[in-house]
């Protein structure tokens, strides 16, 4: 990754808004279809046409070889789990859906975890702690203030709570790339980071584990798993920086 960070102006701000939209949509639409007996491979398939329907691309599709438009990770899959009709939820299982359009050369990313019907209060409390997190670090989003200042704010909201947050993947900036400069890592690195600056989009993104935060890749080349099968969250938002504070483009995916 090029380390230079680019900034938007406001009226490709106003793009960004748009294409974080669908995202925020598709995310909402899913919710109903989120339910015991329902395939992963379904979900993709109404997300692909909700998004294409709305006038913009899927941008997970083929990035990297990826064979799905939508990530689905379920239970102690951490992100990035490939859509199958195989995996069908459960009553108790908790699904973290991770969506991306390209629309009108900008992209949008935005994800939530959500519980498949009933789910035990462990369950509950990981999903909301997450959540939590997320807000956390977006309120750290003011021009002057570090990237760091938004990673350590997630990463003590995540442990006081008694949870880990993921090293091996982390947030990122976003525009006319999908992944672009800076790197946006969940807990603090120790070393200099980007000062936040009007005009900057980054996708912040927590991911937390119940258990410890140590992650593995299964056979698939996809699939990242908690190493010890604890269960995993993940929420993201797609942030503009702004001199009024933090402007959540994918705002929305909670209704
Ligand atoms: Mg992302």
């Amino acid at each position: 990754m090029a380390s230079v960070i680019i900034l938007k102006s406001p009226s490709q701000i106003v793009i960004m808004k748009e294409a974080n939209q669908i995202v925020a949509q598709t995310l909402s639409m899913l919710r109903d279809y989120i339910k015991p007996g329902v395939t992963t491979l379904e979900l993709d398939k109404l997300a692909e046409k909700f998004a294409r329907s709305k006038g913009s691309v899927p941008a997970f599709k083929g990035y990297r070889g990826f064979p799905g438009s939508l990530c689905v990770s379920l239970n102690e899959q951490v992100v990035h789990g490939i859509p199958s009709k195989k995996v069908v939820l459960k009553e108790g299982d908790i699904l973290s859906i991770d969506f991306g359009v390209k629309y009108k050369g900008f992209f949008g990313d935005a994800a939530v975890t959500l519980p498949v019907g009933k789910i035990d209060s462990a369950a509950e409390k990981l999903l909301n702690v997450t959540r939590g997190s997320l807000f956390n670090g977006i309120e750290q989003v003011r021009v002057g203030n570090r990237v760091s200042d938004i990673s350590q704010a997630v990463q003590n909201y995540v442990e006081q709570a008694g949870y880990s947050v993921v090293r091996q993947f982390v947030g990122h900036g976003i525009g006319q790339s999908l992944h672009e400069p800076p790197e946006v890592p969940n807990y603090n690195r120790n070393e200099r980071s980007a000062k936040l600056l009007p005009g900057m989009v980054i996708a912040i993104e927590p991911m937390v584990n119940a258990g410890g935060y140590e992650v593995k890749v299964l056979r698939d080349g996809w699939t990242v798993v908690t190493s010890d099968k604890s269960l995993s969250a993940h929420f993201e938002h797609s942030v503009a920086v702004t001199e009024d504070g933090p402007l959540i483009l994918s705002y929305g995916t909670e209704s």
